[in-house]
């Protein structure tokens, strides 16, 4: 599937590896995608398969909160594990101690980061009028999303861009 072997050294030992074909280089945008809270820009997000040793795992988006006290579902991934980079604006980020279950919050400015390993409960809101978070990410996969409290996006109408009719989704 798009890959050769090739027989590689690494120090003493001598192993047999897949190597990914040589693929170009390409150009393309980003792509919005509305939230209740602002919207997303989904950057990249490479999904690595079952069995699979290439692509690297990856993912990386924009948070884009409109307003302030837009805020996200508290939710949790098993797998994915998020990195924020405050870009722009100031956000509260809850989240749960796993000792004793205390919800706890944080304020974070801009050039503050926040790791948030697997299975860590989370949930953001927009501080000041608007702000940006940019998130880098292991590969982020639709069935890893689990909701604990709904954000805007469970209870608020939501404005697509295309002008095709409205309603709560994601
Ligand atoms: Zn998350």
């Amino acid at each position: 599937m798009g890959y050769n072997s090739a027989t590689v050294r690494f120090g003493a030992l001598t192993d047999t590896i897949p190597v990914r074909r040589l693929e170009k280089i390409w150009f393309s945008k980003g792509r919005d995608v509305p939230k209740g809270w602002g919207k997303e820009v989904h950057i990249t997000n490479h999904i690595v398969l079952p069995g699979e040793q290439f692509p690297i795992g990856y993912s990386g988006k924009l948070l884009v909160y409109d307003r302030k006290g837009a805020v996200s579902s508290m939710h949790f991934h098993t797998v994915k594990h998020e990195t924020f980079y405050i870009l722009k604006g100031e956000f509260i980020v809850w989240y749960y101690d796993p000792d004793n279950a205390d919800i706890k919050h944080e304020i974070t400015l801009e050039g503050d980061k926040v790791e948030i390993p697997p299975n860590n409960p989370h949930q953001v809101i927009c501080k000041g009028n608007n702000g940006i978070i940019i998130e880098f990410a292991s590969s982020d996969y639709a069935w890893d999303n689990y909701r604990i409290a709904k954000g805007d996006s469970q209870t608020k109408e939501i404005k697509r861009p295309c002008g095709c009719p409205t309603g709560k989704f994601e």
